[in-house]
């Protein structure tokens, strides 16, 4: 569950606004959780600059690393990457402004993406680990992603599409069936949700590099991550 929010910091130098406190404890997103956010008492999030709306704008958490931003017509706009928008799909990488307001979205989410490089002093060692346990979940991530690519764009139940929920503490698989549970996004948006979230989780469990649209099969043959020479494969 996504927890209460805490506070918000607002960097009045800067003009950078920072939301605290929402994490993630339950593999599955807190699907469709909405947080308003404007000068008014009654938002979530309030923020009390002149500027800002009473009403100014709505998140909906649709997985762990995409949320869907409204603008509820508010006097000085809501801005994605620059652009003035009424509804977008935006990902952590987005530049968000409400008016002149720079706002950061990533403590928003507990980071689950590309975790940090191991620390330097494991390098010499990280030759002789071996990733075959954390590639052998590779593969259900990316059995995962093909079907629900195909049960976001059609009808069936999960099961009949191959989706386990009771995988759902691989964090790929959580948000897949938080994507496609979602009623707030349609199909076209459900795909780049996925994908997203593919990206973040189809990577070499020791580099972190995005590992493509290649089948997990192929990749076990590699045997080895051309990049790192992470060993995916015990070699026997
Ligand atoms: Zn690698």
């Amino acid at each position: 569950m996504f927890t209460k929010y805490g506070k918000c910091r607002i960097e009045r130098g800067k003009k950078k606004v920072e939301f605290w406190g929402v994490k993630n404890d339950n593999p599955l997103p807190n699907v469709n959780k909405q947080y308003k956010i404007g000068r008014n008492e009654d938002n979530d999030i309030k923020i009390k600059r002149p500027e800002i709306s009473g009403h100014h704008c709505t998140i909906t958490i649709i997985s762990q690393h995409v949320i869907v931003l409204e603008d509820n017509q508010s006097t000085n706009g809501t801005f994605v990457n620059g652009v003035r928008i009424k509804r977008s799909l935006i990902t952590l990488q987005d530049e968000v402004m409400l008016a002149k307001l720079k706002v950061k979205f990533d403590k928003i989410f507990e980071k689950q993406g590309p975790k940090q490089a191991p620390a330097k002093l494991a390098e010499n060692q990280a030759q002789s680990i071996n990733y075959s346990v954390e590639f052998e979940q590779l593969k259900t991530v990316y059995e995962t992603y093909r079907s629900a690519k195909v049960a976001a764009m059609g009808s069936g139940s999960l099961k009949q599409k191959g989706i386990q929920a009771a995988l759902s503490f691989i964090p790929f698989v959580g948000s897949a069936l938080g994507i496609l549970a979602s009623s707030t996004v349609n199909p076209q948006e459900k795909l780049f949700a996925l994908s997203e979230e593919f990206k973040i989780n189809y990577v070499c469990p020791k580099c972190k590099r995005f590992l493509g649209d290649l089948p997990w099969q192929n990749l076990a043959n590699q045997k080895k991550c051309v990049a790192c020479k992470a060993e995916w494969v015990k070699e026997v």
